[in-house]
């Protein structure tokens, strides 16, 4: 009994889409892996310019209450200048002034360096949120396409396996056997076209024997993949 190498041809190519589709349908998860991994990244750097943020704010805001509390007690000193009983006291007084105004002068720049700082980091924060939330909105729409692209490859899957059960029904009944145990191992490698004299699929050389059992359209399997193989038509 001749086989007919069209239906071969057909099933090889349900065979195919489906593991197209298979494929597809694996990669969509994938694709939403490496945007939720992006995002991820992004709400780090996010996090860690507030952190920064954070920092530099309550350290100037310490050396500026530092400086008011010193500014106070020089501005107390002055005051004392004049109820002074002796020059010696005068003089004190007026050194340890001076020497307080030398040290607020050092920390009215460090607190100047703090806010420029300050500056470049609150830029930094308002980039590090609009890169956050891009990639949170890159993200949802990652989902909803692959979530979508996922119910049209289902439908697609059914589709393309109601046609295959369909078109098996016409295979001879003495090779489904071994047709359903080879789809279970091999998928789309169940079936190899016979190229010039090779398998399409693992390249072995055919037997003249084997070529003239494809030429009478007879059930051959490839000795070196196990394929079955068919001619184009
Ligand atoms: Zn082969």
């Amino acid at each position: 009994m001749s086989l007919d190498f069209g239906l071969l041809q057909t099933l090889h190519r349900m065979l195919r889409q489906l593991t197209d589709i298979e494929d597809r349908m694996r990669r969509g998860p994938m694709k939403v892996k490496i945007v939720e991994t992006n995002e991820t990244s992004f709400a780090t750097d996010e996090a860690e310019c507030l952190s920064r943020q954070d920092e530099l704010r309550r350290s100037s805001n310490e050396k500026t209450m530092q400086l008011n509390e010193r500014e106070a007690k020089i501005e107390d000193m002055k005051a004392k200048l004049n109820a002074c009983e002796s020059n010696k006291e005068f003089q004190l007084l007026k050194d340890r002034i001076a020497a307080d105004l030398q040290a607020n002068s050092v920390l009215q720049d460090e607190i100047l360096e703090m806010l420029e700082r300050l500056d470049v980091v609150n830029a930094e924060v308002v980039d590090a949120k609009a890169n956050h939330q891009k990639s949170k909105d890159e993200t949802a729409v990652m989902r909803d396409k692959v979530k979508l692209e996922l119910i049209e490859l289902t439908a697609e899957k059914e589709r393309v396996s109601g046609e295959l059960a369909e078109s098996e029904k016409d295979l001879p009944g003495t090779m489904m056997d071994n047709y359903r145990r080879l789809v279970r191992l091999k998928g789309e490698n169940s079936f190899a076209v016979f190229m010039i004299d090779n398998c399409d699929n693992c390249n072995q050389r055919l037997t003249t024997q084997t070529i003239s059992n494809l030429m009478l359209k007879k059930l051959v399997y490839c000795p070196g993949c196990g394929a079955v193989l068919y001619t184009k038509t």
